[in-house]
């Protein structure tokens, strides 16, 4: 029985809850399929995984202690030039989002989503009583030239998942002189692409530019991600967010010690790069600054993903993206072993 002091907050009545890609439990199961077997490129992580020296750290970690973020936060400001006092970390970008739109949003608020893009967005904006306005990007995926003037906040991702689309700095400069909005540049998959756009944070008191270890760093599990924002807004992020912000010792020390090995990840990239261009090629997907491909598909989206399903091979149905239509899948760039497998029922599929 439930009464109106046990029910849900109203608001929440319009959530719709996030879809994570696939994981190789569930399909090994549903399939009955050697979870080894299983070649996952749902979920935009990185293949190789984090430099050697991490798993030295994680020896190390002391898990009756509360986390120490000290050597953590030196190796951030080493890795992204910026001081401490415009940097802070949460449990993932996804922690560091929560916590800003606790700071910024609330009930009435509104905030700017270009869609398609990455849906917890959408999310944190209803779980804080506030309104997503959304703004549909151009065919080839650019963001309109003004954010609505109505928006509190605006989520701008930059290469764009699920689009692979990146956003230009004149643009970005058009909108932060346009607009009174906290603009959270949303860059969790910048190290696959041309450029950053973190330097502007220093010129704009509304910018804040969200960064994660999950990706070029390979630490998806580990859940840690950043942001680089102004002094003001990192003191205020401070007083509002969770105790420890939400990392661990594992996670501290996983994040040290990637950020000591840049050249294992700078490998890693270069590796995926290579990989991205060779797999757009074969299979004519937009252009991608990121480390996964967006596809239009002939057929539905769900079906298409599905028949790969079958043979092991996890892509990502686009359907759970608002504004991404039934046609589109979402390709994670592997290892060369897992291109080819999925390129072999690629071919198989298309014929
Ligand atoms: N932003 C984008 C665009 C993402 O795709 C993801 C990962 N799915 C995140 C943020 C969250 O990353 P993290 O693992 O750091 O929470």
């Amino acid at each position: 029985m439930s009464s109106s002091r046990q029910s849900t907050r109203e608001s929440l009545k319009r959530l719709r809850p996030y879809v994570a890609g696939k994981g190789f439990t569930e399909i090994s199961r549903r399939y009955g399929l050697d979870p080894t077997d299983i070649v996952k490129l749902g979920s935009n992580e990185n293949p190789y995984g984090p430099s050697p020296k991490v798993f030295e750290a994680l020896k190390n970690v002391s898990p009756e202690r509360y986390p120490e973020p000290e050597e953590l936060m030196e190796g951030l400001a080493r890795y992204t030039g910026s001081p401490q006092e415009m940097i802070v970390i949460g449990a993932g970008m996804d922690g560091v989002m929560d916590t800003l739109t606790r700071l910024f949003l609330e009930k009435g608020d509104r905030t700017f989503i270009p869609t398609p893009t990455f849906s917890y967005y959408e999310i944190l904006t209803v779980l804080a009583g506030a309104e997503p306005l959304f703004s549909p990007r151009s065919p080839d995926f650019r963001v309109c030239e003004r954010i609505f003037e109505e928006a509190k906040m605006a989520f701008i991702c930059s290469p764009n998942n699920p689009t692979g689309n990146a956003l230009k700095e004149e643009e970005l400069c058009g909108l932060l002189e346009t607009t009174e909005a906290i603009v959270f540049l949303d860059e969790a998959y910048v190290e696959f692409a041309e450029r950053s756009l973190a330097e502007l944070v220093s010129r704009y008191e509304n910018l804040v530019v969200g960064r994660t270890l999950s990706k070029a760093f390979g630490l998806a599990g580990m859940r840690l991600g950043y942001a680089l924002m102004p002094e003001w807004m990192a003191r205020e992020y401070r007083r509002a967010a969770p105790p420890f912000f939400g990392i661990s010792c594992a996670s501290v020390a996983a994040g040290a010690a990637a950020l000591a090995d840049l050249d294992f990840m700078n490998e890693s990239v270069r590796k995926i790069r290579m990989e991205r261009s060779r797999l757009q090629k074969e299979i004519r997907s937009y252009p991608s600054q990121a480390n996964f491909l967006y596809l239009k598909t002939e057929e539905a989206s769900d079906s298409f993903a599905e028949k790969f399903l079958q043979k092991g091979i996890i892509i990502r149905d686009c359907r759970s993206f608002r504004g991404a239509g039934e046609n589109h899948v979402r390709v994670t760039v592997g290892t060369p072993a897992e291109n080819d497998r999925f390129l072999a029922a690629f071919r198989e599929i298309r014929r």
